[in-house]
């Protein structure tokens, strides 16, 4: 499918099932040779990202724990800027490696607000893996550790990924076709 529409909007196709399939099966071929000894947590951030850790998980070859929380920050196609931890606030990560799941990250505010959060918790080591990064419109120095596809300042659908909640079916990614 090469275009798609979501609440009238039209999206076109961007990186296909294929190209993503790749990229994850490099990304578990980095983390297995960085965390094959310390079996990390996973710390998957819902709802965008479930699609992402469950396929990353089947090429990780190591153990490991996983992790549910959820934190919302976009509203439409714009960050509301507002952090809600909505869930997953009795974990106990004193002295563990934590792998922290995005499907994107865009301008970092979720991941400083995790960061901020995690430092009471007297983690091991916090990192970072996200399937998409968007370079433009990040806002702090620290980058993600491992990323899948740097990708410019567009909106994107698919593979977890909603608009307005639809569209995380869809198993290719797709931006939004500016009109
Ligand atoms: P950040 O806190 O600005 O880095 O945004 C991270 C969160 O915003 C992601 O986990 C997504 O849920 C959402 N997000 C950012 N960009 C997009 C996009 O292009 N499409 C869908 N969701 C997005």
């Amino acid at each position: 499918m090469s275009n798609t529409i979501i609440h009238t909007q039209r999206f076109e196709l961007y990186l296909s099932q294929s190209q993503i399939e790749e990229k994850v099966s490099q990304l578990g071929a980095s983390l297995t040779t960085q965390y094959s000894k310390k079996c990390p947590v996973l710390l998957v951030i819902l709802n965008g990202a479930f699609r992402f850790a469950a396929d990353l998980i089947k090429v990780l070859d190591f153990p490991l724990e996983v992790e549910f929380i959820r934190i919302s920050s976009y509203k439409g196609t714009q960050s509301s800027g507002q952090m809600k931890e909505i869930i997953g606030q009795h974990l106990d990560l004193s002295e563990r490696s934590v792998l922290i799941i995005e499907d994107i990250v865009d301008t970092g505010q979720t991941y400083r607000f995790l960061q901020e959060k995690l430092k009471t918790a007297s983690v091991q080591s916090i990192e970072l893996v996200s399937l998409l990064f968007k370079p433009a419109r990040y806002l702090l120095e620290q980058t993600p550790d491992y990323v899948g596809f740097q990708i410019p300042d567009e909106f994107v659908v698919g593979y977890g990924l909603d608009y307005n909640q639809l569209g995380r079916e869809l198993n290719d990614i797709y931006y939004l076709k500016q009109k």
